[in-house]
């Protein structure tokens, strides 16, 4: 199941800065990072792919405790940071595993290990919850995170720092090589 996030309708902006003195990470900057992520045994969970991930600091865009330690950092920056659940995607919560009958599932013809919903919780907030187990009469679904629970250990080197456009901050992501193309 696809998430719409953002509008279509928007345009590109040429915005990119020829020279500059160095700037450090605040709030609103466009921030280009690499990065490792592992996991307290040192298995990798997630990285960086040949392009770096940009993203606006201070929206919430990155997990609190991760944009806290990019907070200042200049570009060429390498630094290492461990990030507790408190400070990451949060503690696992064993209520949001729950068992439903088949029916509730009704319109969908197959259902599979892995598969994700939107399913509103009890606040009437919209959370994603994961297909953990298929069985004849009934279906178990997770509504944490991944990585709920879990020690981050990131590894990350900024890459480039610039200041948002007017239109990234009110799109609220980045345009551009490593951002949106629309
Ligand atoms: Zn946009």
């Amino acid at each position: 199941m696809e998430v719409q996030l953002f509008s279509e309708a928007c345009i590109l902006s040429a915005d990119k800065k020829t020279l500059g003195d160095i700037m450090n990470i605040q709030e609103k900057s466009v921030v280009s990072i690499l990065y490792k992520l592992t996991d307290d045994k040192g298995m990798v969970l997630d990285q960086s792919q040949e392009d770096p991930l940009s993203y606006i600091h201070g929206i919430g865009s990155l997990i609190p405790g991760l944009e806290k330690e990019l907070l200042g950092k200049a570009s060429g920056d390498k630094l290492q940071v461990s990030v507790a659940p408190e400070e990451g995607y949060g503690p696992h919560m064993p209520q949001l595993i729950q068992k439903l009958p088949r029916d509730t599932f009704q319109g969908v013809e197959t259902i599979e290990v892995g598969m994700e919903f939107q399913a509103s919780n009890e606040n009437g907030e919209t959370m994603i919850v994961r297909v953990e187990e298929v069985g004849d009469d009934e279906i178990t679904i997770n509504g944490n995170h991944p990585l709920a629970g879990m020690t981050l250990n990131f590894d990350v080197e900024v890459v480039e720092v610039r200041e948002a456009s007017d239109e990234e901050l009110e799109h609220g992501h980045v345009h551009g090589p490593h951002g949106h193309h629309h």
